[in-house]
Order: C-alpha cells, then sequence, then structure tokens
C-alpha cells in the first residue's frame, strides 16, 4: 500500500454505478447527488451506458456509468459511505450480480493497491468488464491500470452489448 503523501490533497477515485430496478437513470442521478451531498466533489461523469446484465443475464438490462470524485476520505471510509449510499437508495441484499437499484463499486483510488476482505484496489472488474472499462476510460482515457492506459484498454476490449445511450453529463458540477 502506498501511504498518502504529505501535502498532497484530496485522492482522486473513480467509481462505478450500475442499476437495473425503478428509473436506473435517475437512481444513478440520485446516488451522485446523495454522494455529492456527503462531500464528493464530483470532477466529471461519463455518459450513460445501457448494458446486457453480466453473470445473471436473465434480468432487465442495466444502466451504468461512471464519476471521477476528489475525497478526503480514506479507502474504508469511503467504502462505508459508498454502502450507506447504496442502502439509502433502497438497495436491498440480492444474489451476486442480480438485479438492483443502484450499485457503486470503488474502481481505483489514486494509485493505491489495496486487498482485504472489505475492499480490492483496484476493482479487479475495472479492465475486463466492458460496462466499467468503457464509461471509465471515456472521461480518464489516459489513466493507467497496471501500467496500461485505459484508453488503450477500452480499445481492445469486446463492447458488444454495451451502448452509449448519453445523457448523464449535465449532472456534472
Ligand atoms: P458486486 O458489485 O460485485 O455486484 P456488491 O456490490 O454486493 O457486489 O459488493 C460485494 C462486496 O464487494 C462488498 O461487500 C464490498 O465489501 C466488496 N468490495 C471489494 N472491493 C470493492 C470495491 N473496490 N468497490 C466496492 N465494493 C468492493
Ligand atoms: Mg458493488
Amino acid at each position: 500500500m502506498t501511504a498518502p503523501e504529505p501535502g498532497k490533497g484530496p485522492a482522486l477515485v473513480g467509481l462505478g454505478l450500475g442499476a437495473n430496478l425503478g428509473d436506473p437513470a435517475a437512481n444513478l442521478r440520485r446516488a451522485v447527488e446523495a454522494l455529492a451531498r456527503a462531500g464528493l466533489r464530483f470532477e466529471a461523469l461519463s455518459s450513460l451506458y445501457r448494458t446486457r446484465p453480466w453473470g445473471v443475464t436473465d434480468q432487465p438490462d442495466f444502466v451504468n456509468a461512471c464519476a471521477l470524485a476528489r475525497t478526503d476520505l480514506e479507502p474504508l471510509a469511503l467504502l462505508d459511505l459508498i454502502q450507506a449510499t447504496e442502502q439509502a437508495l433502497g438497495r436491498q441484499p440480492t444474489l451476486r450480480w442480480g438485479p438492483r437499484v443502484i450499485d457503486i463499486d470503488l474502481l481505483f483510488y489514486d494509485d493505491r493497491i489495496w486487498r482485504d476482505a472489505r475492499l480490492t484496489l483496484p476493482h479487479p472488474g475495472l479492465m475486463e468488464r466492458a460496462f466499467v472499462l468503457l464509461p471509465m476510460a471515456e472521461i480518464a482515457p489516459e489513466t493507467r491500470i497496471g501500467g496500461v492506459r485505459l484508453a488503450e484498454a477500452a480499445g481492445k476490449i469486446d463492447a458488444g452489448g454495451v451502448l452509449r445511450i448519453g445523457g448523464f453529463k449535465p449532472f456534472c458540477r
């Protein structure tokens, strides 16, 4: 784990958002608004993407998007906030990869490496799942994960089943 450098200021974090119950796009927006109220400073929001479900395929399509934000919270405190936000938006316990009102994943936290029972950084799905990689590469193309530029990884991944539908950018502050 890399210790934060003194005087470096707030961390830059990548968030992945997804929903496929209720009004998914509205749920993503509510999640961003709740996190902003809790102190995250959003610097970029991707477009919205309609994506075919992954893992458990017998469920409604997802809407996915990614965000870049600044925070002074340490990684586990940010995970606490993310999970409290999911609860506040009405997320119920469900099977893994099952339908949900909102899913918020912490994709990266600066260039910190983290691996414990609660948190893995960078998120292991980031470079493997087009529905996360494409929106994240849209707003952070030069970010490197394990030495690989997101733009380069996005150019190589199978983007089938992931369709840009636009529409999130107006909420960026
Ligand atoms: P998934 O997002 O894989 O569909 P959940 O949202 O239910 O599943 O999260 C499952 C667990 O993943 C959570 O209990 C959380 O502690 C853990 N987790 C590990 N790393 C991360 C991360 N980078 N971001 C979010 N959750 C994480
Ligand atoms: Mg999750």
